[in-house]
């Protein structure tokens, strides 16, 4: 290392613990200003008070075991960062801390089609391990519309879900052991590669979703899942978005178990329409997308536009694999559709599904009462809503109206029987509501298990399970 970092002096010790192993030539270890700029925050919009003191880039388990020695040696704290998408400002680093980059830790280590079982770095992108199951007739089913860009040691962090979620469940459903290098150099193996098995402690479970804040996940060993042969996909339009919410109860009602079940609400639509050409919104002023798949995906599609049809202006069924990736992507690009519109900021709550009409019944209800214009699209067969905050870019979404309006989200979000979060991740931004939600004896005993596994608190401090 060739220049001094600001910031805390045990930063030195960490960024010159990695001194070999670059990434095509590039050092290891970066301290200039643009570098640190690149990794001082994450998709969310958080802006920390100041820039981290360095940035590591680890090829190697032992480089991140190296990092974390010298880390709890200088007490200097860590924050692990994957592919820096995540949407609650979780990666987000200031002054005195280091960032570990593991993105370049990225091979598809081991992939066993007869197991149905891949081994994978954390720094293996969601779409690439999919498409490396593919070639086997399996799928990784964790599909963050992030998939393209987003890590999977990050989404283990944050137990990222997806469009598929609805079936297959969100990203703990399928890890079934890590290696972990824990903050004082250790490296701790949990979970197996078998599907079964119930040996000791399921630490898989508790690491998934901690959000860098008790160790640093070096190899995951994931389930794969037979590629369904067969898809369908349904596209179902409404007056209102109330009405698409009441349709997906009836489908759930219904008993389909659709893989895919997405509302997406008429701002959103317009959004999307803009940026990508479509024409969605002349369908209604709501959309239900649902994809069924399997062997009965054609039948399961026939029960979901029976279940629709009370409500629905109109409804089609597509078999389709060209129009089923158009919808399918034009799901995945609201986010970045409604970001050219201004500032957008994703909320991220759970009601029970039951209570999903609700649910969007009262962000209405919340953008009118604070002036703030928010979108919703939500992944309804999990009643886990999205609303999009969309504010002129410049203004602080951290305060005034904005704030106000999220505030109230969550509010009601809980007061429905939900959750403030249901796969973003606690984070930076949504601390201040924990405790409400969670209550005294829970954030005791996540304090002792950080405590247990971290106990210089110098791994992604101020995240996720702490008071606000
Ligand atoms: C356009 C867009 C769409 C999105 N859609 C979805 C969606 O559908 N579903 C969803 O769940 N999320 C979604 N996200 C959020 C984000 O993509 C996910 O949270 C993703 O899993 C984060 O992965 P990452 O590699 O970018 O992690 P980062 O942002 O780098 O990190 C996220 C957290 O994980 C920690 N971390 C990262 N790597 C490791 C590691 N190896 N070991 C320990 N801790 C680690 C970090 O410290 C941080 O706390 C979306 C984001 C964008 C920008």
């Amino acid at each position: 290392m060739t220049q001094r970092a600001d910031g805390d002096d045990g930063a030195e010790p960490v960024l010159t613990s990695v001194g070999t192993s670059g990434w095509a030539g590039e050092p290891a270890v970066r301290t200039d200003r643009a570098s640190r700029e690149a990794v001082a925050t994450d998709w969310s919009g958080h802006r920390p008070a100041g820039l981290p003191d360095g940035v590591v880039r680890a090829r190697s388990t032992e480089d991140v075991v190296a990092v974390l020695r010298a880390a709890s040696a200088t007490r200097t704290p860590v924050v692990t960062r994957g592919a820096g998408t995540g949407l609650a400002g979780g990666a987000s680093a200031t002054t005195g801390e280091v960032v570990l980059d593991v993105s370049g830790m990225d091979r598809v280590l081991d992939l066993r089609p007869d197991d149905q079982v891949a081994v994978v770095q954390p720094g293996v992108l969601v779409a690439d391990l999919d498409a490396a199951a593919a070639v086997h007739g399996l799928m990784y089913a964790p599909d963050p519309a992030s998939a393209a860009i987003a890590s999977v040691g990050g989404s283990i962090a944050t137990n990222a879900g997806g469009l598929r979620c609805a079936r297959y469940g969100a990203t703990r459903e399928a890890v079934l052991g890590l290696q972990v290098v824990l903050a004082d150099g250790r490296v701790l193996r949990t979970g197996r590669a078998t599907t079964k098995g119930v040996a000791g402690y399921d630490l898989t479970a508790l690491l998934v979703g901690s959000e860098g804040t008790l160790g640093v996940v070096v190899e995951a060993t994931v389930r794969l899942r037979p590629r369904p042969r067969r898809q369908a996909t349904t596209t179902a339009f409404f007056p209102d978005v109330a009405s698409a919410a009441r349709a997906s109860t009836a489908i759930t009602r219904a008993g389909v178990e659709p893989a895919v079940l997405e509302l997406v609400d008429a701002a959103t639509l317009e959004a999307v329409d803009a940026a990508r050409g479509t024409d969605l919104r002349a369908g209604g002023a709501a959309m239900l997308l649902v994809q069924t798949d399997g062997d009965g995906a054609e039948v399961a599609a026939r029960a979901v536009l029976a279940a629709v049809e009370p409500w629905a202006t109109s409804s089609e069924t597509t078999t389709d694999a060209e129009r089923s990736a158009e919808l399918m992507t034009a799901r995945r690009e609201a986010l970045p559709s409604l970001q050219r519109l201004g500032q957008a900021v994703i909320e991220d709550v759970v009601v029970p599904r039951s209570r999903l009409a609700d649910a969007v019944t009262g962000v209405e209800e919340i953008s009118r009462a604070t002036g703030v214009r928010i979108a919703v699209f939500a992944h309804a067969g999990d009643g886990n809503l999205h609303p999009v905050l969309v504010v002129p870019e410049g203004e602080d979404v951290l305060s005034g109206a904005p704030w106000d309006a999220a505030c109230r989200v969550f509010a009601l979000a809980q007061r429905l029987g939900g959750t403030l979060t249901g796969e973003h991740g606690v984070g930076v931004l949504k601390r201040a509501w924990l405790r409400a939600e969670l209550g005294d004896v829970a954030m005791d005993v996540s304090a002792a298990v950080k405590a247990a596994l971290d106990p210089l608190g110098i791994l992604n401090p101020g995240k996720a399970v702490v008071d606000g």
